[in-house]
């Protein structure tokens, strides 16, 4: 198969995103992401690997804190750690007083999630891209509470149906949670159209940005989400272990945190104490201090290069990824969606996703694989089967986009 088979690639897409990224910058980017050489990265929706401004921040300050002790070592980091709450607000459009830092997207969703005094009868709006995690929560709200849950229906293009959505809206209706990105799909919920459905309704609406931040420019007072959790390791190439939450100031002080500790609150008296007035009250006292500083140098990272210019160099590349996988025999690609992510979802006949992320780890392929577990309600009107996960950034580049092709092409052919 030669490379012009596998691709149609149109040469006006190509050249609009070669004039946004000179060589010059992608020459940078790449070198500082060294094991660029030696791998295709492709798991970005994962874990995408730090560049090198992060790494380092990261082990000068671990290396000062064997120096001189964490205590010490977080005072003389002093002015970066808060001004961490800066960049987070920068890169969502918030404000500084409305982000708490977490360990993960995860607890972030949590702190909201289980802060809310749902009554019986109170409805839960979802979609099918829902996250698991959020999902098990629901169930498990649903089995104890007599809160239903509801699954709204994709529209034709196979993203939610927002007018589905709109319709189904009453004053039961407490929460409407969206999943901007899933993690097992391509498509991407339009969370715009979202948010003018829910102006002026009194549920809450909580953005999961995990698999758009740090691809797509995002921006939460055009959105319109009264919450946002996101996560450090993926498109943001942060560290491991680190996420924040976005809770906007006029409904914030409406939330409680499930928890308490010396960070959330201020003990005022001896009988007396008070709860944070900023996000930062769904915190906990300690936390990763390396991390904090990790996950800021990556938003700053991102915010140098710009977040369009990111979010177009990472469509041109999945769809030229989508359209070299598409030409393959035995190749599905399933991504839904009239708009689209950097993630690229396919099944290739003969193989189970598992075996066929261990051969391509084999090739120097890193890339994700989604097991039915992880997404049942994406995954099983689909088959059921496992599936890969290609996830593009935008350091990865034509040239290995075909040369993934021509190993896929391999195995597919090898069954
Ligand atoms: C990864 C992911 C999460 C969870 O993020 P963590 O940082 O692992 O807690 C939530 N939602 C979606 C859509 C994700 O992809």
């Amino acid at each position: 198969m030669t490379v012009e088979h596998l691709l149609p690639w149109r040469k006006a897409a190509k050249d609009a995103v070669a004039e946004l990224w000179s060589d010059g910058t992608l020459r940078q980017v790449r070198a500082q992401t060294p094991s660029l050489d030696r791998l295709l990265h492709f798991d970005n929706a994962g874990a995408s690997p730090a560049p090198t401004p992060v790494f380092t921040r990261m082990v000068e300050h671990l290396e000062l804190e064997r120096e001189i002790g964490g205590y010490a070592a977080a005072r003389a980091a002093d002015e970066e750690i808060t001004s961490l709450y800066t960049s987070i607000a920068t890169l969502i459009g918030a404000d500084a007083a409305e982000i708490a830092f977490t360990e993960n997207a995860t607890r972030a969703w949590d702190m909201v999630f289980h802060g809310i005094a749902f009554r019986p009868g109170d409805r839960i709006l979802t979609s099918r891209a829902e996250y698991a995690s959020s999902y098990l929560s629901f169930m498990r709200l649903a089995r104890k509470s007599g809160v239903t849950v509801e699954i709204v229906p994709d529209g034709p293009d196979g993203a939610v149906d927002v007018d589905c959505l709109r319709a189904r809206l009453d004053g039961r209706v407490r929460l409407v949670n969206l999943c901007h990105a899933p993690t097992s799909n391509g498509l991407r919920n339009d969370a715009l159209a979202v948010g003018e459905a829910l102006r002026g309704h009194s549920a809450l609406y909580f953005l999961d940005a995990c698999q758009s931040i740090g691809q797509i420019d995002i921006d939460v007072r055009r959105i319109g989400c009264h919450a946002l959790s996101a996560t450090g390791r993926k498109f943001l190439r942060g560290p491991r272990g680190t996420g924040f939450l976005y809770l906007r100031a006029d409904v914030l002080e409406q939330f409680e945190p499930p928890f308490i500790d010396i960070r959330s609150a201020d003990w005022i008296a001896r009988d007396r104490y008070a709860f944070r007035r900023d996000c930062r009250r769904f915190e906990t006292w300690d936390s990763c201090v390396a991390g904090r500083l990790g996950l800021k140098a990556a938003i700053d990272y991102a915010l140098t290069l710009g977040l369009p210019r990111i979010e177009q160099r990472v469509r041109a590349l999945a769809g030229q990824l989508r359209a070299v996988l598409q030409r393959i025999n035995g190749v599905r690609v399933r991504d839904r969606g009239r708009l689209r992510t950097g993630i690229v979802t396919f099944v290739v006949d003969g193989w189970d996703a598992l075996q066929l992320r261990a051969a391509l780890q084999r090739e120097k392929v890193v890339l994700g694989a989604i097991e039915l577990a992880d997404a049942r309600l994406d995954l099983e009107p689909d088959g059921g089967v496992s599936v890969m996960r290609a996830a593009v950034h935008y350091f990865n580049t034509t040239e290995e986009i075909e040369r993934f092709g021509r190993l896929l092409a391999a195995c597919a052919h090898s069954r």
